[in-house]
C-alpha cells in the first residue's frame, strides 16, 4: 500500500515517490540508501543552522528534561519569558511586546486580529479590512490565503470562500532604486489609501523580499515611505519578516535596511533554526496600549495551545546565542558575495533566452524565467549534482542555511547556472 502521507502541494496523479529522509549533518540531509543531497533551499527556509546541530540539539534534550510543555493561558516559564526579552532586544527598537503562537501563517493572523480589534477599540470599528500587495504570500489558513496574491497567489479556487481586502501593485522598484525611482510605488499604494483608508486598519507587507509570491525585491525607500502613509492614513503597518526574519537580506531582519518600525512584526521560519514550529507576533507600546482598558472587549481574544512552547522557546533562545556568537551577518555576507559573483553577474546567465531575471538579496538569490516550462526537470538535474533544489513556478531560487561554505555555495549556484549554460 501507498504511503497515507498526503504531501503539500503535490499533484497526487502525477507525483513521484518522495524520496525518504534518514537523517542530516550541516547543510547536506542523507536519503535512505546513502544518498546525501546539499539543501539549497533549507527546508523552506527555516533550518538556517543546517542539520543536527550539536548546540540546538542540545538545548532541546535539556529542556525535554525540565519541562516539554505548559500552558500559557495563566501562566508563564522562563524560555517564554527570556526569548520574549530577547526579541525586544534584537527588533526594531520599540517593538516591546511579544504574543507567540505555532506557525508563521497563525503569527500572521494574530497580527491582523490585532489590528482590527486596535481600531475596534479605538472606536474605529469600519477600519476592519487589511491593505496588502499582489504578489503577497502571507500563509495557507483562511484569513493568511485572503491577503495573497488573489491571482498567482496558489488560492484563487478560495476566492468566494474568502473575506475581501484591498490589493495594491507589488512594488516594481529594486533593490538599489533610488528615492525617486520609487515614487511610482509609493503613489500607487497612496492610491489606495486614498480612496479606503475609512477601511483600511493596517497595510501588510514582506519588507523588502516578497518570497512565496516569486522573490519580488524592492528597496529601503519603499519600507520608509509606507511607513510614513500608514502615519498620515491612520494605518498599522505589519511587515511580515517570517522569510526575512534572521537574516535571510542580508541584516538580521529587513526592517533594519530601512531604519523602519512596523507597529506589528511576525516572525517564524528562522526563529527556532527551523528545529521546531513556532512564532512570534511583536507589537510596539501604541498598539499594546490601546488592549488596556475596563470592558470585557479589551481582551485579545487569541490563544494557541501551543503558544510559547517551552522546549520551541528554548531552542530559539540557543539560535538566537549562535547567530550572534558565530557571526551570522559575516557568514551571509560571504554567502551574498558568492550569489552576486556567479549568478547576479554572470554575463552568459544574464543573456540566456530562458532567462528574464536574476536578483541576489543577502542570501538570497534567484533566476527568473520567462516560462516555468523551462524548469521542468532542473531540480532532478541539480540532485544529479548532489543539490536539492526545489524551484516553483518561474523561479528557480536558494535560499541556503547560513553554515553553508563557500565551496558549497558555488557547487549551489554551479547547479543552477549549468541548468541554462551547460546543455
Ligand atoms: C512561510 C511564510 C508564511 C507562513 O508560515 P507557515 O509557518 O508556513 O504557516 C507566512 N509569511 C511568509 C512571508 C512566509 O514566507
Amino acid at each position: 500500500m501507498p504511503s497515507p502521507v498526503w504531501h503539500p502541494y503535490a499533484h497526487l496523479k502525477t507525483q513521484s515517490p518522495a524520496p525518504k529522509v534518514v537523517g542530516g549533518e550541516g547543510p547536506r540531509f542523507t536519503l535512505e540508501g546513502g544518498e546525501s543531497l546539499l539543501d539549497a533551499t533549507c527546508s523552506w527556509w527555516c533550518m538556517i543552522h543546517g542539520y543536527r546541530h550539536p548546540r540546538l540539539v542540545e538545548a532541546i534534550q535539556r529542556q525535554a528534561d525540565e519541562l516539554c510543555h505548559v500552558m500559557l493561558g495563566g501562566l508563564t516559564h522562563d524560555p517564554a519569558d527570556r526569548l520574549a526579552r530577547e526579541l525586544v532586544r534584537i527588533s526594531p527598537e520599540g517593538l516591546n511586546h511579544v504574543f507567540f503562537s505555532d506557525s508563521g501563517s497563525v503569527g500572521m493572523e494574530v497580527a491582523m486580529k490585532m489590528a482590527v480589534q486596535y481600531h475596534y477599540l479605538r472606536g474605529k470599528p469600519a477600519k476592519h479590512r487589511m491593505l496588502t500587495l499582489m504578489k503577497a504570500y502571507h500563509g495557507d489558513t483562511a484569513g493568511c490565503m485572503a491577503v495573497c496574491d488573489p491571482e498567482e497567489g496558489m488560492h484563487s479556487l478560495f476566492a468566494g470562500f474568502l473575506p475581501q481586502h484591498h490589493f495594491a501593485p507589488a512594488p516594481t522598484a529594486s533593490f538599489e532604486a533610488s528615492e525617486a525611482e520609487v515614487q511610482a510605488d509609493l503613489d500607487a499604494l497612496r492610491q489606495v489609501l486614498e480612496a479606503h483608508h475609512q477601511e483600511i486598519g493596517a497595510l501588510l507587507m514582506e519588507p523588502l523580499l516578497q518570497a512565496a509570491g516569486g522573490l519580488n525585491m524592492t528597496s529601503p525607500h519603499y519600507l520608509r515611505g509606507a511607513r510614513a502613509l500608514c502615519e498620515e492614513f491612520d494605518v498599522l503597518l505589519v511587515f511580515d519578516e517570517v522569510a526575512t526574519g534572521f537574516g535571510r537580506t542580508g541584516r538580521l531582519f529587513a526592517a533594519d535596511h530601512a531604519d523602519v518600525t512596523p507597529d506589528i512584526m511576525v516572525l517564524s521560519k528562522g526563529l527556532t533554526g527551523g528545529y521546531l514550529g513556532h512564532a512570534a507576533t511583536l507589537a510596539t507600546d501604541r498598539v499594546h496600549d490601546a488592549f488596556i482598558g475596563d470592558s470585557e472587549l479589551h481582551a485579545f481574544m487569541h490563544g494557541p495551545t501551543f503558544m510559547g512552547n517551552p522546549l520551541a522557546c528554548r531552542v530559539a533562545l540557543e539560535s538566537l546565542a549562535v547567530f550572534e556568537e558565530d557571526d551570522y551577518l559575516g557568514r551571509i555576507q560571504t554567502l551574498n558575495g558568492v550569489l552576486c559573483e556567479e549568478l547576479r553577474d554572470d554575463a552568459a546567465l544574464a543573456d540566456h533566452p530562458a532567462v528574464a531575471d536574476v536578483r541576489v538579496l543577502g542570501a538570497t538569490a534567484v533566476i527568473e524565467v520567462h516560462d516555468a516550462t523551462s524548469l521542468e526537470g532542473a531540480a532532478a538535474f541539480a540532485r544529479q549534482r548532489g543539490v536539492w533544489l526545489r524551484p516553483f513556478g518561474r523561479w528557480l531560487y536558494t535560499m541556503p542555511a547560513y553554515i553553508t561554505d563557500e565551496d558549497d555555495m558555488r557547487r549551489i549556484t554551479g547547479a543552477m547556472k549549468d541548468w541554462f549554460l551547460s546543455a
